[in-house]
């Protein structure tokens, strides 16, 4: 597979073509963003972990027939990305009130809720990604009623999965973003589960303690981000136990071997 020309740099990651026209290469940055870019830094290792990370977690629910955009991690920053065409909302899940929610809506930090949440956001960085209803992206056509829809169920089932397997690891899944995108299998128009599912994008706190083992470390100036990370890719057990990541032994994961 040959690296093409950069298609698309975002916030923490970058898109290249391939000689493939249906596939791109999605590189892992360490550069960490929060508050609609005001505050930014770079973490050494982040991407590293966040590429593996998000191939254990994708790579799980293909198994369980969630389709997603993940073709194959290609080393330790790149992985094979099928192209599709981002839906222009972020998806948040909820599961336990923190973050925005509470602030906005005056919850108290850390309810938990009846039953899963969905909130619907415009990515759109110059307007902050505003919250928007069900009602706006189909007056807009940022997606169909039937899109809309059928991702909800696809949603419902991710935070299913995703809920038991962090529950099995001692880490309780708060809250995450998912983003979704179109593509034509075999002539036919389909929706499959698209970027990245990570703790950059997801919150995940320690079941017993409550230790927040997630971007939050960085939002709230918390410190060691990369222990964080690393913990939780060593419970999922995707790190050997001796193996830690830090800003001096990142390039140790080079050598930790590929699962399949
Ligand atoms: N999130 C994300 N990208 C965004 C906004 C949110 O990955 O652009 C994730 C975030 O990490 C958290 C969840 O979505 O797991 C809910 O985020 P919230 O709206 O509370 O965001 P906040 O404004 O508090 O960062």
């Amino acid at each position: 597979m040959k690296k093409g020309k950069k298609l698309y740099e975002g916030k923490a990651k970058i898109l290249y073509a391939t000689n493939d026209k249906n596939l791109v290469i999605q590189y892992f940055k360490d550069d960490a963003t929060a508050f609609n870019n005001q505050k930014k830094t770079t973490i050494e290792g982040k991407g590293v972990l966040n590429n593996r990370i998000s191939e254990h977690i994708l790579s799980n629910l293909s198994q369980i027939g969630i389709k997603n955009h993940l073709v194959k991690r290609l080393n330790m920053r790149e992985q094979i990305i099928k192209l599709v065409e981002i839906i222009p909302i972020e998806f948040i899940v909820r599961n336990v009130a923190t973050g925005s929610i509470t602030k906005r809506l005056g919850i108290e930090d850390g309810t938990v809720l009846k039953e899963p949440l969905i909130e619907y956001c415009l990515k759109d960085d110059k307007l902050g990604d505003p919250l928007v209803a069900e009602e706006h992206i189909i007056a807009f056509d940022w997606a169909s009623k039937k899109e809309i829809d059928k991702v909800k169920k696809i949603i419902l089932r991710i935070n299913d999965f995703m809920i038991g397997m962090f529950r099995g690891v001692g880490i309780k899944l708060i809250d995450f973003k998912l983003e979704f995108g179109r593509i034509k299998i075999n002539s036919k128009n389909e929706i499959i589960l698209a970027d990245e599912i990570s703790p950059d994008t997801c919150r995940l706190w320690d079941s017993v303690t409550d230790k927040k083992l997630d971007k939050d470390r960085f939002r709230k100036d918390l410190g060691d981000l990369i222990p964080a990370y690393t913990e939780v890719a060593k419970r999922l057990g995707i790190l050997h136990e001796q193996s830690n990541v830090s800003a001096v032994n990142v390039t140790k994961l080079s050598s930790i071997r590929r699962k399949k």
